[in-house]
């Protein structure tokens, strides 16, 4: 592969922003030079944009199972629309059939996303149905480099895992040095909460909010922190989305223990007043847990400046309002759960957060890259601009704006989130390993560049 030098950019390194060349050689970062000192075959100059380590997005649901069907994107267009958006490693969760082993799981997933996609990828298997040796099971998968698997606390009768279950997979976790992602949500009140709802006549989207309660989270938080403290394990709680979640885990966190949390380009975003109507299009936000209020939004930037969230995650999980989420149109519990988010986590996150003060440039890379892949074991292949590292490189121009809409998107589905927003920054280009896969928010690389990377142990 030729070497590329990209030159006159302000470059967002672990030691913060700075004017270096970067000369990519082979796909990986090959030298960090003094600025106009590089010498390759070709240079690309970055005057003007901002140099970013590739996005690496850690939760997304593709061509996964949900209520009546699948989530509308593939493997293949969902990563087309991740390089569009400046994201070049993903993390897909692999979801367990019932009564499916574990390294079937692995063997499915793996054919599944083999040769579909645009950027670079992993998997984390998600154990949702209970066997006598599955904890045995896991350690198979760790060898194999799926160091991560993931849990429900909530969906009782499909998905949930009980307490026992819970305790056992994060002790299997604590001796394989894996890390257990958990969905914490009280299941069981939840569905009580949202019987009474139902039987109350109370049938439309917009009672999805009153279903699910901050408490319910911040329960769930805090009975994982409280199971995982009796096994040494390191929880990773995904969505997190209220304040009182987040005090627990800032608790935990302050007491030393190896609790770490997420939470999602919506929740910083958007807040619960999409729910104050009797549309049906409010549907389009029946994503779980729900969008909270303002308060609870701005605990998240806090805790994310803070580094009690250490990551921002898309939980991409496309369902189209036609022909999905209105199956649902006479009762909010038959409305698949999930919003589409892959393509617009990282300018979405930039615009809201960076220009607006909220984080600073350093603390954006390392939220939308450096902290996903030290979590899940990519690092320090991907995540950072290091000498060493894959050339993963997003170029996002700050002085310029971008509209989103489901009308210009590339993810799969018939509505996005941010409709007619118009966001600080634009993606300018996009490499995936030296390869150019995005460029103005359009992908434009091979379908079948993603490379499927073995994940480290936690250390
Ligand atoms: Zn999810």
């Amino acid at each position: 592969m030729t070497s590329f030098v990209i030159t006159n950019g302000t470059v967002v390194t672990e030691d913060g922003p700075i004017d270096t060349d970067i000369l990519v050689d082979d796909g990986v970062i090959a030298r960090l030079a003094p600025p106009g000192s590089a010498r390759a075959e070709s240079v690309i100059d970055a005057s003007g944009l901002v140099v970013l380590p590739g996005g690496v997005d850690v939760h997304t649901h593709m061509d996964s199972p949900s209520g009546l069907g699948h989530t509308t994107d593939t493997h293949q267009t969902g990563t087309r629309a991740a390089a569009a958006g400046g994201t070049t490693t993903i993390i897909d969760f692999a979801p367990q059939s019932k009564g499916e082993p574990l390294p079937a799981l692995y063997e499915r997933w793996s054919e599944k996303m083999y040769g579909q996609c645009a950027v670079d990828y992993s998997f984390h298997a998600t154990i949702s149905s209970w066997y006598p040796s599955i904890t045995t099971d896991m350690a198979s998968l760790v060898n194999d480099g799926i160091s991560s698997f993931k849990v429900y606390m909530a969906y009782k009768g499909a998905v949930m895992v009980d307490d026992r279950q819970l305790f056992e997979v994060l002790r299997a976790s604590a001796s394989q040095g894996s890390r257990i992602c958990i969905h914490a949500e009280n299941g069981d009140v939840i569905d009580a909460i949202s019987q009474q709802l139902v039987d109350e006549g109370k049938t439309l989207p917009r009672y999805h909010k009153l279903a699910r309660p901050s408490a319910t989270e911040a329960e769930a938080v805090n009975r994982a922190i409280m199971i995982a403290r009796l096994t040494d394990s390191a929880p990773y709680f995904v969505h997190l989305s209220t304040e009182e979640a987040v005090d627990r885990v800032q608790e935990a966190r302050a007491e030393g223990l190896p609790v770490s949390a997420e939470t999602c380009t919506h929740y910083l975003s958007l807040d619960d007043s999409v729910y104050d109507s009797d549309d049906f299009d409010v549907a389009k936000y029946v994503l779980t847990p729900p969008l909270r209020t303002r308060r609870d939004q701005a605990r998240l930037w806090k805790a994310l400046g803070e580094g009690d969230l250490s990551v921002v995650s898309s939980d991409h999980c496309p369902l189209c309002l036609v022909g999905q989420k209105d199956k649902g149109r006479h009762d909010f519990r038959d409305i698949p759960n999930g919003g589409p988010g892959v393509e617009n986590r990282v300018l979405v996150t930039y615009s809201e957060g960076v220009a607006k003060g909220r984080l600073t440039l350093e603390k954006f890379a390392q939220v939308i890259a450096t902290e996903p892949a030290k979590t899940f074991g990519l690092y320090p292949r991907k995540g950072a601009i290091r000498v060493g590292a894959d050339a993963d490189l997003t170029l996002l121009n700050p002085d310029s704006t971008t509209v989103l809409s489901a009308e210009t998107q590339t993810q799969n589905v018939d509505y996005n989130l941010w409709e007619g927003w118009a966001v600080r920054g634009r993606i300018h280009s996009v490499y995936s390993r030296g390869v150019l896969v995005g460029s103005d928010g359009r992908h434009v690389g091979p379908d079948h560049h993603g490379q499927f990377i073995e994940r480290a142990v936690r250390s």
